[in-house]
């Protein structure tokens, strides 16, 4: 690593060079080129090692059914994370109204309603309902490919933690054992990945962001049961590594939850493994310099072969 640096002047720096485009809102930002270059690289290299697996490559808009978020259980883990979209639902009054208030700088929202759409916050979100609605998974199940900009309401100002993001994610969903022997596998295969890219890291359990009291039961229950790995690279100076790739684990959380099967009638287990796009780019921006036709041939030859 070069210099030491707060996280916020990290967000500087690559804000200086151009490479993130601000917007005036923290954790939402424009690509450059290069970097936009550099993220689908990235997304590229994760083709290339899932190439032989056969996955069913499968692509969602960034909303998802309001209706597939509640079920799916997120609002009882993270509703401090979640967006949903809403739109104007009034008469004409009610729009002179809203000009009105937004004429003189006062909330214009009043008329805003829910609609039947979220943001996606996981990439694989919209994978299990689409796959149970097929019926039973073949003998050996399911292995999908996916990737989505997704949406978490954690404004921040460290370059790491973005309101909005690209996750490209592998979704294994069968056995208790195939699952367990995907994410046994990823694992191995991820740490590989970003050790050929030059990068530090370390692997271990870890818990999701739980909401309140009730949260800090089901996050060390999780980090107990070893549902939850994350690969985890140091970026941000006087903080904790980041996590660039996770390995969940649901059990038959999502199986049952949206009635998907394996070939024999029992509810079916799933894992993911996820790739934070921005985190990997930022790593490898952050420990190799901000320019990338500097950096060193090998990792070149990793991204641009
Ligand atoms: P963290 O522990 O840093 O809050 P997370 O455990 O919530 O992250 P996951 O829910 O496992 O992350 O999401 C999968 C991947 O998406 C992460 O490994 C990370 O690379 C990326 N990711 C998660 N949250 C963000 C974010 N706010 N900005 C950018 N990338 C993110
Ligand atoms: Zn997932
Ligand atoms: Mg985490």
């Amino acid at each position: 690593m070069t210099t030491a640096l707060a996280p916020d002047a990290l967000l500087e720096e690559l804000l200086a060079a151009g490479l993130f485009l601000s917007t005036g809102v923290d954790g939402l930002y424009g690509r450059s080129a290069v970097l936009e270059e550099l993220l689908e690289r990235l997304d590229g290299l994760v083709s290339a090692l899932a190439a032989e697996d056969g996955a069913e490559r499968l692509r969602f808009p960034p909303a998802l059914p309001r209706r597939t978020l509640e079920r799916s259980g997120y609002l009882k883990g993270f509703p401090h994370l979640a967006g949903t979209v809403h739109a104007f639902a009034g008469d004409e009054r009610d729009h002179r109204e809203l000009l009105a208030a937004l004429e003189e700088g006062r909330d214009w929202t009043r008329c805003q309603r829910p609609t039947e759409l979220a943001l996606v916050p996981a990439a694989c979100y919209p994978v299990y309902p689409t796959l149970a609605a097929r019926g039973p998974l073949p003998a050996g199940g399911g292995l999908v490919d996916v990737a989505s900009w997704c949406f978490r309401h954690e404004p921040s100002r460290e370059p790491t933690r973005l309101q909005v993001f690209r996750m490209r994610e592998l979704v294994r969903l069968g056995t208790p054992e195939e699952v367990r022997a995907f994410r046994a596998a990823w694992l191995e295969r991820g740490r590989r990945m970003v050790e050929r890219l030059a990068l530090p890291c370390t692997i271990e359990t870890a818990h999701d962001p739980f909401f309140g009291r009730g949260g800090r039961v089901m996050a060390t229950s999780q980090k107990d049961q070893g549902l939850k790995f994350e690969l985890l690279v140091p970026i941000l100076d006087g903080a904790q590594p980041t996590a660039c790739l996770s390995f969940n684990y649901h059990q038959d959380h999502f199986g049952r939850t949206f009635g998907l099967r394996t070939a024999t009638g029992e509810a079916a287990h799933s894992a993911c493994v996820g790739f934070g796009l921005e985190r990997l780019a930022i790593a490898l921006l952050r420990h190799h310099g901000l320019a990338p036709e500097r950096w060193p041939r090998s990792v070149r030859a990793v991204l641009w072969s």
